[in-house]
């Protein structure tokens, strides 16, 4: 028995039935709430391993929760307890007890510890975009730049810097328990190298503080401009480091990927499958390559709600998908 059998178990409808092969059958909670009309059938079905893990069926509707020891505690099962009619505090007390239990494993196997992140400055000089005084072709170049990209100065705190080795870069500090723990600036000249100057701490995820309690999901994509427009997460590339995935894992959000369209962004719908996660591949014109690009085309919310929309955690169904999106 483990916390999660033990409230799973008390909250589960109680007129069950127990098959020979240690199956619990009842009627099934979640299929109204799937789009299905309800089960009279007693088509929900429930095992509880010897270990505490347990997994749950719908033979109606088809969903499927399921924990396992050392795992985190996925958004389905969430909604399972909270459709069996769990309260929210009882749920929130289960899922930080299994989370300090996780933790507790790792720290004891000494394989990956969270990763702490220093303050750092941002570059010399740096201005807040909105404190601007100094209007010379630079600085105008910034705002023009902004405006072409539909980045808003609520987004998030934009910096210029005036010294030579930064003008003509759009300065975004990344920012950790509300400290800037590091930055990158984008160039804004098409021609310039590196497109990007960056100071970043190994296994920082972008765009974290902003994953509040009230979000469902967290949306995580590669660079942190297109992170900017969705207020999702930026891995800072297309790779997602053990580090990276443990912070993202802790938020206890259903985590939604979405790639950039390209081969490393192939590798990355692996990567998200393999962990678990949720990925997001939506119907976007075919020469539309990430978010910023779709967001000049059909604006925020449409971006937004065609990834919320296209999320999909089956990775059969995922692969597929691929196989068209990537072309
Ligand atoms: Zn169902």
């Amino acid at each position: 028995m483990s916390v999660i059998s033990d409230t799973v178990l008390t909250y589960l409808p109680a007129k069950r039935k127990q098959t020979p092969s240690g199956w619990l059958s009842f009627n099934a909670p979640c299929c109204h709430h799937n789009g299905n009309s309800a089960d009279t059938r007693g088509r929900g079905g429930l095992i509880a391993n010897p270990d505490g893990g347990v997994s749950y069926h719908c033979f109606n509707c088809g969903f499927k929760a399921s924990w396992q020891p050392g795992r985190n505690f996925s958004h389905k099962l969430r909604k399972l307890l909270q459709w069996c009619g769990a309260p929210d505090d009882i749920i929130n007390k289960v899922a930080l007890e299994v989370l300090r239990e996780n933790e507790g494993v790792v720290a004891q196997s000494r394989i990956a510890a969270l990763p702490e992140f220093n303050t750092v400055p941002l570059p010399d000089d740096a201005v807040k975009i909105t404190d601007i005084t100094d209007f010379n072709k630079h600085s105008l170049a910034i705002l023009e730049y902004m405006a072409g990209r539909n980045l808003n100065t609520d987004d998030t705190t934009y910096y210029w810097s005036p010294s030579l080795g930064y003008r003509d870069r759009l300065i975004i500090p990344f920012y950790f328990e509300g400290r800037v723990v590091g930055w990158t600036g984008r160039s804004i000249l098409a021609d310039k190298k590196p497109k990007y100057l960056t100071e970043v701490q190994p296994g920082f995820v972008y765009g974290l503080d902003g994953q509040t309690y009230n979000k469902a999901f967290a949306i995580v994509c590669e660079g942190q401009l297109d992170a900017l427009h969705i207020e999702g997460c930026a891995l800072g590339g297309s790779e997602i480091s053990d580090q990276q995935a443990m912070l993202l894992n802790r938020l206890q959000k259903q985590i939604i990927v979405v790639p950039d369209r390209d081969s490393a962004g192939k590798k990355l719908v692996e990567r998200a499958i393999e962990l678990g996660w949720s990925v997001s591949l939506p119907e976007w014109n075919q020469e539309i390559n990430d978010i910023g690009e779709a967001v000049s085309k059909y604006g925020r919310l449409y971006t937004l709600y065609s990834i919320a929309n296209t999320a999909e955690d089956s990775p059969l169904k995922i692969r597929l998908r691929a196989k068209k999106w990537f072309g």
